[in-house]
């Protein structure tokens, strides 16, 4: 069910919960700004959700409110977990959902990053 990324966070939605560790998950690359974990119904060979560590709700949210500091430390996770599965020579994607018309279900931003196989075109066909 996509949300409404324009509601306040929910601090019970699920990455919430895997951040505080109540709900296991695989940790891929953390620092102090961010935390990256494979998506549990992949949609590519290679499919990693990176999130923030602050309670943001979407992109939207997280570019309004978070500091440089936290922006600058998520950007670099994101690049960072790309790198270290070598995917930039050969490739990758990055999604951020927003809200009902992105389809985003999970109201705390998370960054998709898909590779390993040529990924197609950019949004579905109609
Ligand atoms: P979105 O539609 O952009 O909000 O994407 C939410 C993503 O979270 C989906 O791709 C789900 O497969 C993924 N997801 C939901 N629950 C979990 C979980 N417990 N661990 C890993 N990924 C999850």
């Amino acid at each position: 069910m996509p949300i409404d990324a324009a509601r306040p966070y929910d601090d019970q939605n699920i990455f919430a919960k895997i951040l505080r560790g109540e709900i296991p998950s695989t940790c891929i690359y953390q620092d102090e700004w961010a935390y990256a974990f494979p998506d549990i119904n992949p949609q590519a060979k290679l499919h990693v959700l990176v999130i923030p560590k602050g309670a943001y709700v979407s992109w939207d949210d997280f570019s309004a409110h978070a500091s440089a500091e936290e922006i600058a430390g998520f950007i670099r996770a994101v690049g960072h977990v790309a790198r270290a599965h070598d995917l930039v020579a050969p490739g990758y994607r990055l999604l951020a959902n927003v809200g009902a018309h992105g389809g985003q279900e999970v109201p705390h931003l998370h960054v998709h990053l898909f590779g390993g196989q040529p990924l197609g075109p950019m949004i579905a066909r109609r």
